[in-house]
């Protein structure tokens, strides 16, 4: 559902714009004093609690209700002062949203920065009408039939009280009424808000993320990036390199298989065994993984007869990386507010840009994959030379070194990364093995079908990252309310990029939330990284 609430002084066009995008868009208007104001001024003699209030509302919603303009303005204070300044926007969204069958509503007639910040908060889209100060008295004698002091009067009481020219900040857009006519005003908010859901037209990417560009053919810049750059005969070139590790370990074992007992990685190990492999198979732990995994990895370890050892990382949490932790657990401690909203979508377009392994700072990772991601790429190199391999094998379904690509740079689409920190010692090679196979998620499944595995209860065969992760379990509620996107949206669409799985699968992965009771904190506590 599409949510437009329309801000602005009195004398800014808010009503006659309303309706003319009601028109464009088949939307309902509800104005807020008709919906709120004039049913409470009109039947309710002593204001109750605000539960018992927004109750009465939903019945006196049925019945007539008469108010004079004078009362509807006090009781418009009343409200104000009793309930808290964003009032009305609560009410409406607490009458409105739910069974509403209209696809889009248009909110008007709301006033004042702390119904707009409440409106935006919950994800409406927020429209300031602009509007100069000249304009709006001439329009305000016009339509009330006010004197010129009356509209004066009337545009200094609407500020002091709800400050409504702030809205201009945090506004999804402004137009400026005074010289825009009613009808290119309509249609800008139709076609911002057309751009505003935007999804890619072949994987899940969508406007809302705030790292996502589109290109004209209606592709994201990832799958549009993606197709100009993939060569089947590299892929083959790549995995003819993988093969050559064949014999190569200079101990057991000549390659690293990372191992989670999931579907991906586990059809990954089988593969590598078929391909003639001695692998030895591993569990990266940062004490938050689910208490399954662990069992499960040994299980299939077992079943697959492939030695395993589970590996704890801690030691790799660098002081730079554990204040990144401290940061990021105190974000998603904040109340849930417009300003966390805004420091949340700030941090989550600051934390892309400390992707690399070589970064020396401590961000807020929103995206808890990404701060993980430090310590785990930074035990694959120094874990796999310590056991006399040169290369590890991990279940990624994507392909390797996107950044490269947006750099602009000569760029082949690939399924491996070097890993050579150091330049007088050897590099480790992290291939994405069903990537470079181009397996899709129906061959996983009938492999692994055929060896007994099957996903293990209330798990669907598609899940986020938040099914193998405890800490990000915990931050993806909030994270996914405060982006208005799944922060794993970004991971399984590029699944769907690469044709692993379908678009159907990805958005119904997405559109589950896993329960989970304890708090990032809580569970960094127990993983023993925070005190
Ligand atoms: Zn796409």
């Amino acid at each position: 559902m599409i949510r437009i609430a329309l801000f602005g002084q009195p004398g800014s066009g808010k009503s006659t714009l309303a309706q003319n995008i009601a028109e464009r868009l088949h939307a309902r208007v509800i104005e807020a004093s008709t919906a709120v104001v004039f049913p409470i001024a009109a039947h309710v003699k002593k204001l109750p609690n605000e539960e018992t209030l927004i109750e009465q509302l939903r019945q006196l919603s049925k019945r007539k209700s008469f108010a004079s303009r004078e009362d509807a303005m006090n009781m418009f204070d009343r409200l104000r002062l009793k309930y808290g300044a964003d009032f009305i926007a609560r009410a409406l969204h607490e009458l409105f949203l739910e069974n509403s069958k209209q696809p889009t509503l248009v909110f008007s007639g709301l006033r004042g920065i702390d119904n707009a910040k409440y409106c935006r908060l919950h994800n409406d889209f927020v429209v300031y009408l602009k509007v100069d100060d000249q304009t709006a008295i001439r329009r305000l004698m016009k339509s009330r039939g006010y004197t010129k002091q009356q509209a004066v009067d009337e545009l200094k009481k609407e500020q002091v009280l709800y400050q409504t020219k702030q809205i201009e900040k945090i506004a999804n857009l402004v137009i400026d009424t005074t010289t825009m006519s009613i009808d290119r005003s309509a249609k800008l908010i139709e076609d911002t808000i057309k751009q505003w859901n935007q999804m890619c037209t072949h994987c899940v990417n969508t406007a809302r993320n705030p790292a996502i560009r589109f290109m004209k053919n209606g592709l994201c810049h990832i799958c549009d990036t993606y197709q100009t750059h993939f060569d089947p005969t590299h892929l083959q070139e790549e995995l003819e390199f993988l093969e050559s590790f064949i014999g190569t370990g200079s101990n057991d074992h000549d390659i690293l298989v990372g191992l989670s007992g999931g579907k991906d990685s586990t059809a990954t190990l089988l593969s590598i065994k078929q391909m003639g492999f001695n692998p030895l198979a591993v569990t990266f732990n940062l004490g938050y993984l689910p208490r399954t995994t662990m069992p499960r990895s040994k299980e299939m370890a077992k079943l697959l007869e492939t030695p395993h050892e589970e590996i704890d990382i801690r030691s790799y949490i660098r002081p730079i990386d554990h204040a990144s932790y401290e940061k990021t657990v105190a974000l998603y401690e904040k109340p849930f507010t417009l300003e966390t909203k805004l420091a949340f979508q700030k941090a989550y377009a600051e934390g892309r840009k400390h992707y690399s392994v070589k970064c020396k700072h401590s961000p807020i990772f929103v995206r808890t994959c990404q701060l993980c991601r430090r310590m785990v790429i930074r035990a694959y190199y120094d874990e796999t030379l310590k056991r006399g391999a040169r290369a590890i094998v991990l279940g990624i379904n994507e392909w390797t070194n996107l950044s490269a690509a947006q750099s602009g740079k000569e760029y082949k689409v690939s399924g491996v990364r070097k890993l050579q920190p150091y330049k007088n010692k050897p590099a480790v090679y992290v291939f994405h093995l069903p990537f470079l196979l181009q397996r899709t998620s129906r061959e996983t499944k009938a492999m692994l079908k055929k060896i007994g595995w099957t996903p293990p209860v209330g798990e669907d065969f598609i899940e986020s990252n938040s099914n193998s992760c405890l800490f990000a379990r915990s931050t993806e509620r909030m994270a996914k309310r405060l982006l208005g996107f799944h922060p794993d949206s970004t991971r399984l669409a590029r699944e769907v990029t690469v044709g692993f799985i379908t678009k159907e699968q990805a958005l119904k992965a997405l559109g589950k939330l896993h329960p989970y009771k304890d708090t990032p904190r809580e569970v960094l506590r127990k993983a023993k990284i925070l005190k």
